[in-house]
């Protein structure tokens, strides 16, 4: 039986939306089958008020063992470096969330506001927002590089806006069976399980990206075309299975005819969302892509982008999957 204790901080409750929606395993599967116990869930949790309050306490102080902290949504610092904008059961989240991440043997971070600042860490960033052990890019965060968790673990980071339900649960069940060692980070803390391929890999839009065929307009045809080319999907910079383990066992975004926007990168949301930069390719000299797919150099991207272009057969024009 492991313990679960999760905790929302700077969040729009987009990752226990998520959670709840999960299907391999359900939430009830976790309890039942794989020995969670869940000791509080701002939207599952019973207790309320001063019962509330001292099961938190006993967690905090670990006179009631935490085998999982996960946390969801950004740590708020601010003002000042009070964390008071941010204040649950009576004090700052933020010293909740230090207390807490002593005590637990894993500690979990879902989203990518938790895992890097995600949205409300966006400049100017007026709540002071960071993510549990990533500010973005940059190792550190609120609990810093060094942090090890009771079992010796850094925080384990299931970026994503949200994170899809079966990177949450599957991640659980290693931690709950005892597997966390078998849990492989890469350099951002992410699961290498989820987190090595790319959007784009198993993308049924690859056949275009191929031969440089671009979607024309949105709703023209979204199964025809790639969105890399006009309408800025990240998917060949964008570390996620989405496309391996779909959403809802059905689909993903690019399939939909929504480009990846990179939501599981700690740059997310890109651009600082200024106008014109959303759902825009952005290109230098008004043709070439301003990023190329990760691991291309411009120049070997724009010579072989030419040569497909021009070898491009006649499928790659047409929409494949008309039914
Ligand atoms: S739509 Fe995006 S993910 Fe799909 S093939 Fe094109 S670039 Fe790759
Ligand atoms: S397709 Fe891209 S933006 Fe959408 S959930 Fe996957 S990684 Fe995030």
């Amino acid at each position: 039986m492991s313990s679960v204790l999760w905790f929302q901080g700077g969040a729009c409750s987009g990752n226990t939306m998520s959670f709840l929606n999960a299907e391999e395993p359900t939430v009830i599967d976790l309890i039942t089958d794989f020995g969670l116990d869940l000791v509080w869930h701002p939207s599952l949790g019973l207790e309320t008020g001063a019962t509330a309050r001292k099961l938190f306490w006993d967690c905090a102080r670990g006179v009631r063992p935490v085998d999982i902290f996960v946390f969801e949504g950004s740590v708020i610092q601010g003002p000042g470096g009070r964390g008071t904008y941010d204040v649950f059961a009576d004090r700052p989240m933020q010293d909740w969330v230090r207390d807490l991440a002593a005590q637990a043997q894993v500690v979990v971070a879902v989203g990518d506001c938790a895992s890097f600042g995600g949205l409300p860490a966006t400049a100017p960033n007026p709540t002071d927002s960071t993510g549990l052990q990533f500010h973005r890019r940059d190792p550190g965060g609120f609990l810093g590089a060094d942090f090890r968790s009771r079992a010796g673990l850094p925080v384990v980071n299931i970026a994503g806006c949200p994170a899809h339900p079966d990177w949450i649960t599957q991640i659980l069940v290693a931690l709950a069976t005892g597997r966390a060692a078998d849990i492989a980070l890469d350099d951002l803390h992410r699961p290498q399980t989820f987190f090595t391929s790319f959007t784009h890999t198993g993308c049924t839009r690859n056949g275009y990206f191929e031969y440089k065929q671009s979607t024309v307009a949105f709703g023209d045809g979204t199964r025809q075309g790639c969105l890399f080319y006009e309408f800025g999907c990240r998917g060949p910079m964008t570390h996620s299975p989405c496309n391996r383990i779909l959403w809802n066992r059905q689909s993903s975004k690019t399939r939909a005819g929504m480009p990846c926007i990179g939501c599981t990168e700690p740059e997310f949301p890109f651009f600082d969302l200024a106008p014109g930069t959303v759902f825009r390719t952005q290109k230098v000299a008004g043709v070439i892509p301003r990023e190329v797919p990760e691991g291309a150099g411009h120049l070997t991207y724009l010579g072989q982008a030419a040569a497909a272009r021009i070898g491009a057969p006649s499928w790659s024009k047409k929409d494949m999957f008309v039914v």
